[in-house]
């Protein structure tokens, strides 16, 4: 049985006030055994989500990190510094990562490469924009993306990652892939995995869907085969959306 997974990207969204307000909503929430369920806050505010949620089952994850172990990193965070306040999952190569920051495949896999060496786990992001959809080069984008940013690593730290499709043209914009895109995109992700690795760890690794998934469209994203859970936007900011979606499998 593979992990399910509902992870909540913040992104740049609330500051120390509002995080502890949310949390103490979802603190107030029973969570189903069945499901890890994430937060990823901003950097400033993991300190305290941390240590509000340590006796609950919410996990509090990062959004990004530097791959370097320390240094004249004007602005950055180390994998180091993410252990150090109780932090050992991070999301890497988010679209907004890739688009906004110049995030690359090769700068990725020397992210997941830190990551590893610190023992954390990796949540991958990944996912075609619009025009490679348009073109009917997503299977090849996607493709390339995992080769160029995650195939380097060895069989053993497959244990560590966690997928996370995230269609770019689907992310933020009310358009969701639909429940059929998105097990098609998982089957190959499957497919792909196991023609590198072996049909064990494609089978064993969760890949999660991404891209404007809300209360209205969860369970029927969260019913196809290799949909193993979702990264979720915009509906992480108000609990009631989110549990509505960690309560659609
Ligand atoms: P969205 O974002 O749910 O707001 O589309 C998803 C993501 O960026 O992970």
């Amino acid at each position: 049985m593979r992990r399910k997974i509902v992870a909540g990207n913040w992104k740049m969204n609330n500051n120390i006030s509002e995080t502890e307000n949310l949390l103490n909503k979802l603190k107030m929430q029973v969570i189903p055994e069945s499901v890890s369920v994430m937060v990823a806050p901003a950097f400033t505010n993991l300190f305290s989500a941390f240590n509000s949620l340590k006796e609950h089952p919410i996990k509090v994850i990062a959004q990004n990190m530097h791959q370097s172990p320390n240094g004249a990193f004007t602005g950055e965070v180390s994998a180091g510094m993410l252990k150090s306040v109780g932090v050992s999952t991070v999301i890497l190569g988010h679209s907004e990562r890739r688009v906004y920051f110049g995030e690359t495949n090769q700068l990725l896999a020397e992210k997941v490469n830190a990551a590893l060496k610190n023992n954390m786990n990796v949540i991958f992001c990944f996912g075609e924009e619009l025009e490679d959809r348009k073109s009917k080069s997503h299977f090849k984008v996607v493709a390339s993306q995992l080769e160029n940013g995650l195939f380097h690593i060895e069989q053993a730290n497959w244990d560590k990652i966690i997928l996370a499709y995230e269609p770019v043209w689907a992310i933020g914009t009310g358009e969701t892939a639909s429940p059929d895109q998105a097990q098609e995109m998982h089957a190959f992700i499957r497919e792909t995995i196991a023609n590198a690795y072996s049909n064990e760890i494609a089978n064993r690794v969760t890949i999660l869907y991404g891209g404007s998934v809300k209360p209205a469209n969860a369970k029927e994203i969260f019913e196809k085969p290799d949909v193993d859970g979702g990264l979720i936007g915009g509906a992480a900011l108000k609990a009631e959306d989110f549990m509505a979606i960690v309560n659609s499998f």
